[in-house]
């Protein structure tokens, strides 16, 4: 039988846990979210800039990302994403490519006549070719150098994938990529939401609050414990949430910090590499190329792609200049994730002046670095098998992590994907409790 649920804690602000809160408030059940910094917003945050709010973090909406537009629906923004056609280029050894037709492939020179028919010949049947295949157990690298042949590989997809995931690239599933074209399905269409990314947070937050949730940001949780059918959530200054449910959506290494020892030994086995990421923002007084995304390769770079984010916001929200980020995923142990945010500033300001000769430095009216620690799971061969399971056995402990969205690629949509499904999970066994139950913890706290 359903039982009454007295609160659920969901810790982690950025969009799982505030989908998750916002799913179980609709659903009538009383919900604290706690967020350790002092933004909601997790990879999705933001900064202020001359007034407005701008993404720490390139991100965009594809049209294929259906439980996000559900959601976006719900708290009346779906109208607000802003749809644009976009483009493609390529830098290779520092020359510049359009990436976007045949013909463009037909002129790509960094690969053979064979090799570029056969690139567009592949890449067309990709999708279809892997069907049927155990794709989940199959290297990427020996999926894609079987079908693309040596030269591909080498010159153009182990170096443009291989910026995700670093050296691991190859091992990674072939399951993943499949799944990643399937949600780009070719299309060159993007969406932006106009209020940017801050405008869905806020919302999120409101829609959560006025249902009488409560969120909590500078509120980091240092300790997690179970017992029986309880929660305790200590906070950093000490202070202790009880809760009947709590949804964790902090990454699985993170959250090994805070559980107590008895809860971490009921934690899934499985230990993934994490790739953080380092990333610079440029605003800058003329565009780029106009593409909206450029991958880097064998450039002289230290970052491995270029998103030229205004060829899909606009220039309005960065009060008329143009944004590009730059970045390099990389272990959060490496030097470069290590190096003083100035430093990585002035070399990569040189390098991306370097690489595109038509910007001046007087072109370059800002420069910011983000880093963020725990981005990309590299997901190891068999996943979908060893995949950690949302609940933890013997607790009332849900798991909504990025690790738990494979073979989903991790994106927004992914996120709020997992929210509504373990939402729905605690909604089976939890029930809203009558006005009658309130009135009794009430009275019973009260003594
Ligand atoms: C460079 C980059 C580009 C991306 N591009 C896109 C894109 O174009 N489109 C897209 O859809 N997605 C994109 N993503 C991916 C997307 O941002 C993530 O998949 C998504 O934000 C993950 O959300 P989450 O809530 O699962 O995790 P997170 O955003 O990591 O949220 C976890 C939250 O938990 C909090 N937390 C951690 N420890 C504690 C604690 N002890 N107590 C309380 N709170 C805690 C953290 O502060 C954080 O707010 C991109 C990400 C990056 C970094």
């Amino acid at each position: 039988m359903a039982v009454p649920v007295r609160n659920v804690v969901v810790i982690g602000g950025g969009v799982c846990g505030l989908a998750t809160a916002h799913r179980l408030v609709r659903a009538g059940l009383p919900v604290t979210l706690l967020e350790s910094s002092d933004q909601l917003g997790g990879l999705g945050t933001f900064f202020p800039s001359r007034g407005r709010w701008v993404e720490r973090f390139y991100h965009c909406v594809m049209p294929t990302d259906d439980a996000l537009l559900g959601l976006l629906d719900e708290v009346g923004l779906r109208e607000s994403i802003g749809w644009q056609r976009t483009t493609m280029g390529m830098v290779v050894e520092g020359r510049h490519h359009s990436f976007n037709s045949a013909l463009d492939l037909l002129r790509f020179r960094p690969l053979s006549l064979v090799d570029r028919v056969r690139f567009g010949v592949v890449s067309l049947l990709l999708r279809r070719l892997g069907k049927g295949e155990d794709l989940d157990r199959l290297r990427t690298e020996d999926w894609l150098r079987g079908l693309y042949g040596d030269a591909v590989w080498t010159t153009l997809l182990a170096p443009m994938f291989g910026a995700k995931f670093g050296s691991a690239f190859g091992d990674v599933p072939a399951l993943y990529l499949w799944q990643r074209l399937g949600r780009e399905s070719n299309d060159s269409v993007r969406g932006y939401p106009v209020g940017g990314y801050k405008s869905v947070i806020d919302a999120l937050r409101a829609s959560i609050e006025d249902r009488g949730g409560v969120v909590r940001t500078s509120a980091p949780v240092a300790r997690l414990e179970t017992a029986g059918d309880r929660v305790f959530v200590t906070l950093a200054d000490g202070s202790v949430v009880e809760a009947d449910h709590a949804v964790s959506t902090v990454p699985l290494p993170a959250l090994r910090e805070i559980a107590d020892s008895s809860l971490a030994a009921r934690l899934p086995e499985v230990r993934l590499r994490y790739q953080g990421v380092v990333n610079a923002l440029f605003f800058l007084r003329k565009p780029l190329s106009g593409h909206y995304w450029a991958p880097v390769l064998r450039s002289g770079t230290d970052f491995d792609g270029v998103i030229e984010m205004s060829a899909l916001s606009g220039t309005e929200p960065y009060d008329g200049r143009h944004l590009v980020y730059v970045m390099r995923y990389t272990d959060r142990e490496s030097a470069l994730y290590r190096e003083d945010p100035d430093a990585i500033a002035s070399r990569w300001t040189s390098q991306l002046l370097d690489l595109y000769p038509g910007v001046e430095p007087a072109d370059v009216d800002e420069v910011r670095v983000f880093k963020a620690p725990f981005v990309e799971p590299v997901y190891p061969l068999g996943y979908l098998t060893d995949r950690p399971a949302v609940e933890v056995p013997g607790t009332r402990l849900l798991l909504a992590t990025t690790a738990h969205v494979y073979p989903n690629v991790t994106s927004w949509n992914s996120s709020v994907e997992l929210a509504n499904a373990v939402t729905d999970r605690l909604l089976r066994t939890a029930r809203r409790p009558t006005p009658q139950e309130i009135d009794a913890w009430s009275a019973e706290s009260a003594r």
